[in-house]
């Protein structure tokens, strides 16, 4: 067994207090054997010296690999409505190994760019053998999207089906978006689905959203018009639409919710009498690419502490690397702490997709990758930071 011992300005392992001038010891399969200060670390050994900071790899709570060659094809800020329009009218490429090729490079992309792992929902089971062959750690979501009640069970047997293709210790089934998802749906998923079942939910990406469950207008009215879809069973609810869905979700299940562009204060307020197992993740630069806007970070970080990080898809990303995601959040809110923001980005993610025995902070007997960041002014993040893989 060779072992490798690194030292860095600062070695932040997430889980405790950073370490100035800290060394890491680290054995060729990727098992982290000792992270020291200057005074216990080990003598007579060689230290490999790096210029930065140290962390654990990223975790992307959030992507969509299956839309990798959508890259550049949406143009940005129409809204949410025409971007959902735009994904499905693209989403199948005239050539299939244009989507392989893609994937493959999407997946190559993420890993030099420091990320560990990554919460990836698929619609199909194209991904499964990319996933399956690569060095990142995936937690495969079944997307169900469904507007009618009377699909309800087919569709729902139909993402079983999907899944089956995944590995099964890292997937579950979740409804899309409650936009998407029929009534009956979220019934017969509640009905069916096991305790560790996590669900991923895209919640409140677009205000239109919150229009549709409140008033029953806006832009979601013209797009199931489009599709055809009779609305006369739907009844607005006078409120938000997490407040009208969340307790259609399996009480006992963690819920992942992605993009709370527009959660409002009241909104959060609820989140938390509800007292349910709740992650909430960001994808800021898919915001800005979509709906040209950012959710109220500053506002979210003070009221709750489940805050995980996603890049989305190349389909609203021009990168998929947490680090610009993290350059976004601070060029924007600028009291946020980095100290904060590196758990959101780390540890957060590996404990919403389940990984955080291995993966999320440079623990001893963790496998959790090692990344160092170049460029940081004392333990700030600037436009300049860049990322290089070390293990
Ligand atoms: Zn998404």
């Amino acid at each position: 067994m060779m072992m490798r011992y690194f030292s860095a300005e600062y070695i932040i392992p997430v889980s405790s207090y950073p370490i100035k001038n800290g060394v890491i010891a680290i054995d060729d399969d990727g098992s982290i054997c000792g992270v020291y200060d200057v005074l216990s670390a080990p003598k007579d050994v060689e230290i490999e010296v790096l210029d930065g900071v140290l962390i654990p790899g990223f975790i992307n709570t959030h992507c969509h690999l299956e839309l990798s060659h959508m890259k550049g094809l949406i143009a940005k800020e129409t809204g949410l409505v025409n971007f959902i329009g735009e994904v499905l009218n693209n989403r199948t490429p005239t050539n299939p190994d244009d989507v392989n090729q893609a994937m493959f490079a999407a997946d190559t992309l993420m890993f030099n760019n420091g990320i560990q792992a990554v919460g990836d929902h698929v619609n199909s089971a194209v991904s499964a053998t990319i996933k399956s062959e690569s060095k990142i750690k995936y937690h495969t979501f079944v997307e169900i999207i469904g507007f009618k009640d009377e699909d309800a069970v087919a569709k729902i047997d139909n993402a079983k089906e999907i899944e089956f293709y995944f590995d099964s210790q890292h997937s579950s089934i979740t409804p899309h978006a409650p936009y998407s998802c029929s009534k009956a749906i979220f019934k017969y998923l509640k009905k069916s689905t096991t305790d560790n079942n996590i669900i991923s939910i895209h919640n409140q990406e677009s205000e239109e959203e919150n229009k549709f469950f409140r008033y029953k207008t806006g832009d979601f009215i013209d797009f199931y018009d489009r599709m055809g879809l009779n609305l006369d069973f739907f009844k607005a609810q006078a409120r938000n639409s997490i407040q009208s869905y969340l307790s259609y979700l399996p009480l006992n299940n963690k819920c992942i919710l992605v993009h709370n562009t527009f959660t409002s204060l009241k909104d959060l307020d609820f989140i938390n009498r509800m007292g349910r197992d709740v992650v909430m993740c960001l994808c800021p630069k898919a915001n800005l690419y979509i709906e040209g806007t950012l959710p109220k970070i500053n506002i979210l970080s003070e009221h709750l502490d489940n805050i995980a990080i996603g890049t989305d898809s190349f389909a609203s990303n021009d990168t998929l690397s947490i680090l610009d995601e993290l350059k976004v959040i601070h060029a924007q809110f600028k009291d946020l702490d980095f100290i904060t923001t590196i758990k959101w980005a780390t540890l957060n993610g590996a404990k919403a997709l389940g990984l955080d025995a291995e993966l999320g902070s440079l623990e001893v007997g963790k496998k959790p990758g090692l990344v160092l960041l170049k460029g940081m002014t004392m333990l700030k993040i600037n436009e300049n930071v860049e990322v290089e893989r070390i293990v």
